[in-house]
């Protein structure tokens, strides 16, 4: 395959940079800086969160394994493999959601069952976000921005970064892939579908369904960042993920320590005791007796069942995961 490329000089250093047709920035090999190189996106719309340091990240990591029950007793024995960090680009936009609904819901009054049917109008206003990128790398990006969400995290005009910043920025800009025009119609998209989903969980069925938007802010380019951890514990390999603002843990993934497969391993036996013990209760009670009994016990036996199944998947697997972003 022919790659085109096109000379730009960089707006921080003047050296030349280079670019295939479907960069919308570019990132100096020499200075680091961040270069638009598209018409379709303007400078004023790029914000950043701008990163901790790689040693901040690591304390939060080793401090929240030291926290942690389980792996505490392992921290001896943890060793950090790689350390990486990325600005991940985000359209986010806040919008005005206005439409009308009309929907049936079961009610149950007097023992009775009642299906009524209402008709709402709704006015919501909604954060919405569409990664920069077709193709999204991990479950990590849904965490990161969820987070960026909750917390209200300040944000810096990306031309307000001197020199100095860009050559001390250790993190890589990942390329975005999505200029304004494109974000603008996916988050119009994104924001009505969630809006309707919100509706579908309230409602039993939707009869008629209307949503326009109604006020929508000049979609920005957040550049968030996000630190991935791979460790080693005992031979295997561990990812954990953290944003890089407070250089908290996103989600950690850990391995499974002897306490918790005990806990596996009784949680297995129980079942499968309680299972024989409902089991043979139950052949001798079916024959004699009224049909919601031997219902009852069909299902005691199912969760027991269940919970055994959970017990064995946990034994086998050698890997948890915890989400926090507190
Ligand atoms: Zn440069």
């Amino acid at each position: 395959m022919s790659e085109e490329i096109v000379e730009y000089r960089c707006n921080i250093c003047g050296s030349i940079l280079k670019i295939s047709p479907e960069n919308i920035i570019s990132i100096c090999e020499y200075c680091g800086g961040l270069n638009l190189v598209s018409e379709v996106i303007n400078i004023e719309d790029i914000y950043i969160a701008p990163s901790v340091t790689v040693e901040k990240i690591l304390g939060e990591f080793w401090s929240r394994v030291k926290r942690d029950i389980d792996l505490r007793k392992l921290a001896d024995k943890v060793r950090i493999d790689s350390i990486h960090g990325w600005y991940i680009p985000f359209w986010i936009s806040k919008m005005i959601i206005d439409g009308e609904v009309v929907y049936t819901k079961k009610q149950y009054r007097d023992k009775k069952v009642e299906v009524v049917r209402r008709r709402e109008k709704f006015s919501e206003e909604v954060n919405m976000d569409v990664i920069g990128r077709r193709q999204v790398k991990s479950i990590a990006l849904r965490e990161l921005i969820k987070a960026y969400f909750k917390q209200n995290i300040a944000l810096v005009e990306i031309e307000k970064l001197d020199e100095a910043w860009w050559r001390s920025n250790k993190l890589s800009i990942l390329n975005i892939e999505f200029d304004k025009k494109e974000s603008e119609l996916a988050l119009r998209e994104e924001a009505i579908d969630y809006v309707r989903r919100r509706w579908e969980n309230i409602a039993d069925e939707i009869e008629f369904f209307k949503a326009e938007v109604k006020k929508m802010e000049k979609p920005k380019l957040v550049l968030l960042p996000l630190w991935e951890i791979v460790y080693e514990y005992s031979g295997s390999l561990y990812t954990v993920y953290h944003e890089g603002w407070a250089g908290r843990p996103l989600i950690f993934f850990e391995p499974v320590t002897m306490g918790r497969r005990i806990l596996y391993v009784a949680g297995m036996f129980t079942s499968i005791i309680l299972g024989v013990f409902i089991g043979s209760t139950l052949s001798s009670i079916l024959l004699n007796s009224s049909d919601n009994v031997s219902l009852i016990i069909l299902f005691l036996l199912f969760i027991v069942t269940f919970l055994g199944y959970r017990s064995a998947k946990g034994f086998i697997s050698d890997v948890r995961v915890e989400k926090s972003w507190r």
